[in-house]
């Protein structure tokens, strides 16, 4: 039979990066094996739950590129078979009906936290009324919760991370399977789908290691065979705790909407727990799949390091066929302001592939692409202080080198390589260094420290563009006294 395994997000908050991790590592071995992968929203918290989420968990999937086989199939669909399995648990003596007070749970906690062993008082409760009075107790309709009668002994599994791992049974509590609403609880909502959708492997997080050998103790109850399990380590923050809010964005579409290609986050979320066995580092979906095993998936949490994120992106940014690149950089620029969107939307659509073809190896997010842009797409507002304070410090003498290539570039072909030679032999003539004209010149077209390569942005401002620039920047220089000039 071919593996079926499932993605089985609570829409109870966006996606978030260790959902997001847990559902690619679904579907990268879905895909290696050709298995299938089933979408089931745990939707049993209704107070929790909403539908905005489940949305924005689909979108987030479909953005990753992560699509799946079969659902999404919605877990509160599922509650008259949950209950039907819980009352097979009951005839069988596997669970019991619990008609403890709230003070007298209250009591049976405080007393194992107080022991440090489970003293099953419930049970106690349930096998001194005995089955018939329960049961006709629930018949007249008094409410009372079903618990699990967890049997002696160990439960053990063989994980696909952890290798062998054990669990002794009296540690277990035994655990609610329908609260006194009639609502199942997660344990046992998981374990009834799982077997109902034929699901052979779980892939899921580390923080589901104690359910699990509720879930094999549930499966044996119910006579259903028991999945594999797999449980990928934590992802931390940089601080070594355990990554929430506190260290940035941990929704998946923030960085979709901070300029974070899809391919460059499944690529970084790969690498958090799974790793090649080489020192390969950038992967396309495609070779991830090739690439991906459950046995290269490591024990030790992973650090979420956005730097290493956005060096991935800048990689994957890099590889992308400019064209595909245009409709996202032209979004990152209506996101970073309008009319620079417009600016670029009424370029000849070749101008515009030049720029971005110049950038996109140069940027690390479509949002630091789009600011790159910037200059190209509208006048220099104001130089960048810190260049500034390098290349247009002695003002006079600068203004006279522009001045001076001005006078040459007005001459020249508009062309990469004329446009070098002339800025070349001008500052050989002179005697000086070509980089004497080159850094202030960038300083003068683009306000900035850095940019393309000069020549080529000199082409992509065009002449009268890039004359315009540098005859501003003289202008600007002539304001400047020339002992206030910035040290
Ligand atoms: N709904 C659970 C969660 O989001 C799924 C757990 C599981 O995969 O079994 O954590």
């Amino acid at each position: 039979m071919s593996p079926r395994l499932r993605f089985a997000p609570s829409p109870t908050g966006y996606l978030h990066v260790g959902g997001a991790r847990t559902a690619l590592f679904n579907w990268l071995l879905a895909r290696k094996v050709g298995g299938t992968l089933v979408l089931r929203i745990e939707d049993t918290d209704r107070q929790r739950s909403s539908d905005a989420h489940t949305e924005a968990i689909l979108h987030g999937m479909r953005w990753l590129g992560l699509d799946w086989d079969e659902g999404p199939v919605f877990q509160g669909a599922g509650l008259d078979r949950h209950v039907e399995d819980v009352e097979r648990m009951l005839s069988s003596g596997k669970a019991y009906r619990d008609f403890s007070t709230p003070q007298e749970g209250e009591a049976d906690r405080a007393e194992e936290m107080e022991h440090g062993t489970r003293t099953r008082r419930a049970r106690q409760r349930a096998d001194a009324l005995g089955r018939d009075e329960a049961g006709a107790r629930a018949a007249r309709g008094e409410p009372h919760a079903v618990r699990f009668r967890v049997p002696d002994g160990e439960t053990v599994w063989e994980d696909m991370v952890h290798g062998e791992t054990r669990f002794r049974n009296r540690e277990i509590d035994d655990l609610v399977l329908l609260r006194s609403d009639g609502t199942p609880t997660y344990n046992l909502a998981v374990v009834s789908d799982d077997a109902h959708m034929g699901i052979t492997h779980v892939i899921r997080g580390d923080d589901h290691l104690s359910n699990t050998p509720k879930q094999i103790l549930i499966y044996e109850a119910l006579g259903l065979s028991v999945p594999m399990f797999g449980h990928v380590p934590l992802i931390l923050g940089p601080d070594g705790k355990r990554l929430s809010k506190r260290h940035g964005a941990t929704a998946v579409g923030a960085y979709e909407e901070e300029g974070i290609l899809p391919e460059a986050m499944v690529n970084f979320l790969a690498l958090l727990g799974w790793s090649p066995g080489d020192d390969r580092e950038v992967f396309e979906l495609s070779e991830l799949i090739e690439a991906f095993s459950m046995e290269r998936v490591g024990k030790k949490s992973s650090v979420f390091d956005v730097t290493k994120l956005e060096w991935l992106n800048g990689q994957h940014l890099a590889r992308r066929l400019t064209a595909d690149l245009i409709p996202l950089v032209l979004d990152a620029l209506e996101r970073a302001d309008p009319a620079l969107a417009s600016a670029a939307r009424s370029r000849a659509p070749e101008w515009l592939s030049r720029l971005v073809d110049l950038l996109k190896v140069r940027a690390r997010t479509l949002d630091d692409l789009a600011d790159q842009a910037r200059p190209f797409l509208a006048p220099v507002g104001e130089y960048d202080e810190r260049a500034a304070r390098k290349q247009f410090k002695r003002p006079g003498e600068v203004r006279e080198r522009l001045s001076a290539l001005v006078g040459v570039l007005a001459e020249t072909d508009w062309s990469e390589p004329a446009l070098e030679q002339a800025l070349r032999s001008l500052a050989e003539a002179r005697g000086e260094g070509a980089g004497k004209f080159i850094h202030p010149l960038r300083l003068a077209l683009t306000g900035r420290g850095a940019s393309p390569g000069i020549f080529e942005v000199l082409v992509l401002l065009g002449r009268d563009g890039a004359l315009g620039r540098i005859e501003a920047a003289e202008r600007h220089l002539g304001s400047l006294p020339e002992d206030d000039a910035p040290a």
